[in-house]
């Protein structure tokens, strides 16, 4: 039998500064899930990548003096080398400004203006550069400003655009949502989007004057406009997988997939993108007769000290740096991060992250826990057991499966519950060890204590091993090591996770 389909991407940041520790959260989440997938037998296409046009990249490049190409083509790589320094098992990185991505960005605004759902018209608008958007009243603060960007001015400009009906397509939208009742994971963002919506949609601006601004993908079969970034950079999702090709190409295989079967088209994004993602781009699909995503997931912000991260308030945490910090306690830094966006990062909420976070997590979980409790173990287990011991606990490897519970986490996109899960394995055999002593029993001078001593270790390493197991999708490298080293029975040349 054939097997089952599955497709994931994130978002696409804009390369506009150096990577957020929100984009790296993004692509270890949606790399877990990939390899979940994939350890139960789907065939999953990932997709990540850098989102490349638009009137901010067009301002920074010009106040560097160089084009906007040389801009983009220095600036996607620190995105490109953070997937790589992750070990995120992406399938592909898709970068806007490619010729693949061009192509189907046309095709998809030639689809939507054929069936009706581009047009053109005058108009003034407020726009927020920051935010590359217009905005509404309903948007702004006290000041009259982007509450997201309340040091920009708003320009107000008046042009002649192409427009999206985007208020055509409400109705079509509410009905899609009332049959698709866990399209937005969590509910309560579900509800956020169903609410605005509701509300009435207004139909937006997707084009710009190229004499003004010239950094965009050009309008069909006119020159005087390109797309606004937002119109072009949605249609990555399908790009990546070679649409317009619609039969023998990787969209048939991942986008349509088995009519017969349960479509799986996973996004996940952070709350900011929960209009872009969940309305405006499944009402672009609608309007090129595509079929929609099936589900839309949707993670909170990582906070630092209670404010939101920012450069003047120097709370910042880079995900280079974390890795940095790690790399001269353990031989996978990178796990560290893996851990922590995870396991100190809640589902779907905001969380608080400092640097005292994840120092705290690291000696709590990684180096007085799985790190500390591997050389224990295996300290033990060389000493005193033998070949045939190792043999014995290695024959049950095929008995191991996955706890229901965190099966059900991982389905549910519960990353959080689901590794704490895992930690809770970790501390459970930690209280196994210290209730019944092996370390004592193996020295005894009576025999049946040693035996035993010996038999508890060997459920000691067996439990080792349903950790490692368990482990795999988060922290692969781990996981791996520890089986070797149960494998092999033999002591970590060094502490998996040393002091820090
Ligand atoms: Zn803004």
């Amino acid at each position: 039998m054939d097997k089952n389909n599955f497709y994931i991407t994130t978002t696409l940041p804009y390369v506009n500064a150096s990577p957020h520790i929100g984009f790296a959260m993004e692509i270890i989440r949606a790399d877990v899930v990939a390899r979940y997938k994939r350890y139960l037998g789907y065939n999953v296409f990932f997709n990540t990548g850098t989102d490349e046009h638009g009137q901010k990249l067009f301002e920074a490049s010009k106040s560097e003096n160089i084009s906007c190409q040389e801009y983009v083509d220095r600036n996607f790589l620190s995105f490109l080398n953070l997937v790589q320094a992750l070990n995120i098992s992406s399938d592909t990185f898709i970068r806007t400004t490619e010729d693949r991505h061009v192509k189907a960005a046309q095709e998809i605004w030639k689809r939507c203006e054929t069936n009706g759902y581009i047009y053109k018209k005058n108009y003034e608008m407020r726009y927020c550069v920051g935010c590359e958007s217009e905005k509404q009243n309903s948007e702004l603060d006290e000041n009259g400003r982007c509450q997201e960007h309340p040091n920009r001015e708003l320009e107000i400009r008046e042009e002649e655009n192409y427009f999206f009906s985007f208020s055509k397509l409400q109705e079509k939208l509410l009905e899609f949502y009332k049959e698709n009742p866990s399209f937005v994971i969590p509910d309560f963002r579900f509800n956020e989007i169903k609410n605005f919506v509701k509300k009435g949609l207004q139909d937006f601006s997707i084009s710009r004057l190229k004499s003004k601004m010239e950094w965009g993908i050009p309008v069909p079969e006119d020159k005087e406009h390109v797309m606004y970034v937002w119109f072009d950079a949605l249609t990555n999702y399908i790009s990546t997988l070679d649409w317009p090709k619609e039969t023998d190409s990787n969209f048939e295989k991942f986008w349509i997939q088995d009519k017969n079967n349960k479509r799986e088209v996973v996004q996940y994004c952070g709350k900011d993108n929960l209009r872009y993602q969940a309305a405006t781009w499944q009402a672009i699909l609608m309007a090129a007769n595509i079929p929609n995503s099936t589900n839309i997931i949707i993670n909170g912000f990582i906070i630092s000290g209670g404010q939101k991260m920012s450069k003047s308030l120097g709370n910042v945490i880079s995900p280079y740096d974390v890795i940095k910090t790690y790399k001269p306690v353990t031989d996978f830094p990178e796990e560290v991060l893996r851990f922590v966006l995870t396991h100190e990062v809640a589902n779907f909420e905001d969380s608080d992250i400092t640097e005292d976070t994840i120092k705290n997590a690291y000696i709590t979980f990684l180096q007085n826990g799985i790190g500390n409790q591997v050389s224990r173990i295996m300290k033990l287990s060389n000493g005193y057991l033998g070949n045939e011991d190792i043999e014995e606990v290695l024959g049950k490897v095929s008995e191991i499966s996955f706890a229901k519970e965190y099966e059900d986490f991982l389905n549910s996109f519960k990353l959080n519950e689901a590794i704490h899960f895992v930690t809770n394995l970790q501390k459970k055999l930690d209280e196994y060890i210290q209730e019944t002593a092996p370390f004592k029993l193996l020295k005894s001078e009576i025999e049946t204590e040693r035996e035993n001593g010996k038999k508890i270790l060997k459920n000691c390493l067996k439990e080792l091993l349903v950790i490692s197991y368990h482990l795999n999708f988060f922290m692969p490298k781990t996981s791996e090591k520890i089986f070797e080293l149960v494998k092999n029975n033999q002591m970590p040349e060094k502490p998996l996770f040393g002091r820090i």
